[in-house]
């Protein structure tokens, strides 16, 4: 089966996850929704994808010369689930006005409630609660790199008492041109906890976990101090095996390749050819894995804008049944070239 898909919002995550899908030989994008015409539709129409809007806007479009395939309505009758890529609390409008009403199935991201989806989602964590599912959640960056991780250890049989992890977050993102700050830490929030710890509880509800974050004058990447107090003693030894064993988890050198700053991976990436230099992978600080007893500490960076694609196409795979877990998350990571560090995709 193939599996017809449309995206709604064409911004940092639709695009990226457009190309993805583009990537997946049992995956076909039917086109994608956009509401302003501007160069970011011209590119789309240069790579052959087909954009469409809402009727009262198809004049917009022509006037700026920007070829539209049809309306919205032209596309949901063309797809078998939508995934929706609009900005925070969109997605549940959508739901209710398009994709309820239409009988359509749909994803969303991680800005939305997770009441918006039958299941918040991440792969490693829990693939198999949104097998057959006809709304699932995709979580958010920062939920998706602690889920990750804290999957990696779990799916390893370790036993996790507590996660205490400390979130430096990057202000917005490159294309952001009016968010800040430019010159501030802001308390985001200034509450205990932050929402990202409850938010890795609707994926491990099992989980305690407590996070704190502020935000800071930076697009490049989110910076995670993530510490894991496990049941009984581990070695830095173990926890370098667990996770070099994960897929979708990089280890990043500072003494023997130094990697001494964020900036320094999105560099890599741009340098190894990634499209528009993308860290998909949980970037581990290498050097920062420390264990004491049975006390993990490390520190990982998030590259926001693409850390949830993988994810996103897992989802696909998942509600409509075409793969297992492992199989979907190797054919991904396969198809986006991810496969660099995980060593095992068969750890259940
Ligand atoms: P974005 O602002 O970059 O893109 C959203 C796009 O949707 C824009 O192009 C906007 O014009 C379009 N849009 C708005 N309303 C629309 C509508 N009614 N119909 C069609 N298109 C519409 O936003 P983003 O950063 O890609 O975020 C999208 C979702 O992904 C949010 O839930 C966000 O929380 C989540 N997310 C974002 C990041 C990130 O760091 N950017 C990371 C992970 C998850």
């Amino acid at each position: 089966m193939t599996v017809r898909i449309g995206i709604m919002g064409y911004g940092t995550i639709g695009k990226r996850v457009a190309d993805a899908v583009m990537r997946m030989d049992d995956m076909e994008l039917i086109g994608v929704i956009k509401q302003t015409p501007d160069y970011e539709g011209e590119v789309a129409i240069s790579k052959g994808i087909k954009l469409y809007t809402y009727e009262d806007r198809i004049s917009k479009f022509e006037k700026a010369g920007i070829k539209v395939a049809g309306t919205v309505n032209d596309l949901i009758k063309d797809v078998d689930v939508i995934i929706d890529a609009t900005p925070d609390g969109v997605g549940a409008e959508n739901r209710s006005r398009i994709y309820e009403p239409s009988g359509l199935r749909a994803i969303f991201q991680g800005g939305e409630e997770a009441e918006v989806a039958e299941v918040s989602f991440n792969a490693l964590a829990n693939y198999d609660m949104a097998i057959g599912k006809r709304f699932v959640r995709v979580v958010s960056c920062n939920t998706t790199a602690l889920s990750r991780l804290i999957s990696a250890f779990l799916i390893h049989g370790y036993k996790i008492r507590r996660v205490r992890a400390y979130l430096v977050r990057r202000g917005a993102d490159p294309r952001e041109f009016k968010k800040g700050p430019i010159n501030d830490v802001v308390f985001n929030p200034a509450t205990v906890p932050s929402h990202h710890g409850p938010d890795v509880q609707t994926v491990i509800p099992t989980i305690d976990i407590i996070t704190m974050a502020v935000a800071v004058p930076t697009t490049m990447m989110h910076l995670h101090m993530v510490n894991i107090e496990f049941d009984g003693q581990v070695s830095r030894g173990e926890v370098m095996k667990v996770l070099e064993e994960t897929p979708r988890i990089l280890l990043f050198s500072s003494s023997s390749r130094k990697f001494e700053s964020l900036a320094q991976i999105i560099e890599w990436a741009r340098d190894v050819g990634r499209l528009r230099g993308d860290v998909m992978e949980n970037a581990v600080i290498e050097d920062s894995i420390t264990v004491f007893q049975n006390e993990l500490f490390l520190m990982q960076g998030v590259h926001q804008e693409s850390i949830v694609v993988p994810e996103n196409i897992d989802a696909v795979r998942a509600m409509f049944k075409l793969s297992s877990k492992w199989d979907s998350i190797r054919k991904t990571d396969l198809a986006l070239n991810l496969v660099t560090t995980g060593k095992n995709y068969n750890l259940s």
